[in-house]
């Protein structure tokens, strides 16, 4: 395994999402974060949809145009995976990659973090999404660092193949219901768990 150097970033950093800006803004935008002295940004975690715009088939052009102007403002790059927000062709054509909530229902396109993560469906996009970028950008040197998903957690998934998997962590983990009990503290307001 290649050993790295550790470094450090020292100075003012930010999120950025060009995006969200038309591209001829782009130059003078960055131009002038350099001139404030922005010494990193973080870039990509909402971009699913504008890298992989049809399944399989990857634009990192935007990407490299802003990367290059970034560099020449010594700004360097925290490049997250953007695996929060699958693009509306994935979710069209999988729509097994929706949580499903506490109360049955789906939760769907239109905000973040509509997946399940044990759906193999969105499992598999996001390996050839994180693949792609990394053959793209790993040895890119304006990156300075990965960031990984974006913020884990809600909404948390309960169809039958995240409850089953919760169900054999547990299994694995704790062995017994008693041990269970006694981690989760289940004495206190009388819910104890019981093996049926
Ligand atoms: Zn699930």
């Amino acid at each position: 395994m290649e050993k790295r150097e550790a470094r450090f970033l020292v100075g003012l950093g930010g999120a950025f999402y060009p995006e969200h800006h038309p591209r001829e803004t782009w130059q003078e935008y960055i131009r002038l974060a350099g001139e404030l002295g922005l010494k990193a940004v973080r870039i990509g975690e909402f971009a699913w949809d504008k890298m992989e715009p049809e399944e399989n088939y990857y634009d990192f052009s935007w990407l490299d145009e802003v990367f290059s102007l970034l560099s020449q403002e010594n700004i360097q790059v925290v490049l997250c995976t953007p695996t929060a927000v699958p693009p509306i062709w994935a979710c069209e054509r999988y729509p097994e990659i929706f949580p499903v909530l506490e109360d049955s229902r789906t939760f769907g396109f239109g905000v973040r973090r509509y997946t399940c993560p044990t759906s193999p469906a969105y499992r598999r996009l996001c390996q050839n999404i994180v693949e792609a970028m990394a053959e793209h950008y790993g040895k890119n040197p304006v990156v300075y660092t990965w960031q990984i998903d974006n913020e884990l957690g809600h909404p948390f998934c309960f169809c039958s193949r995240c409850l089953q998997a919760f169900q054999e962590w547990c299994q694995r983990e704790y062995k017994t219901i008693e041990v269970f009990n006694e981690a989760m503290v289940l004495s206190f307001w009388g819910q104890t768990l019981k093996k049926v």
